[in-house]
């Protein structure tokens, strides 16, 4: 991440918009065999859905997961799947 650009963050706080995972008709599905913990998606995501593990690693909150795609779009390593929602 060192040479990403300065910018302001901000911080999205869960409960904000509800539980937004509700709105979600495709989920992220997270192949951590191609994962390089490069953070990009959890730099990206618009809900606190993509969380930090103490190694770098990710995982996805699917509570607040609303299935926009943008991490799967920005994975370098197209190491996120969106797959259909099953109810
Ligand atoms: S953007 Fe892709 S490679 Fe980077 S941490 Fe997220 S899932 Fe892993
Ligand atoms: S699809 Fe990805 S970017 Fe969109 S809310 Fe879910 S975890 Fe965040």
């Amino acid at each position: 991440m060192s040479n990403l650009p300065l910018t302001a963050i901000a911080y999205p706080a869960k409960g904000s918009a509800g539980r937004t995972g509700l709105w979600r008709t495709e989920r992220p599905v997270i192949n951590y065999e191609r994962c390089v913990k490069c953070l990009i998606c959890w730099l990206y995501c618009p809900e606190p859905a993509v969380v930090r593990r103490g190694d770098d690693s990710v995982e996805i909150d699917y509570d607040y997961c609303k299935g926009c795609g943008i991490c799967a779009n920005e994975c370098p390593a197209k190491a996120i799947t969106m797959v259909e929602e099953v109810s």
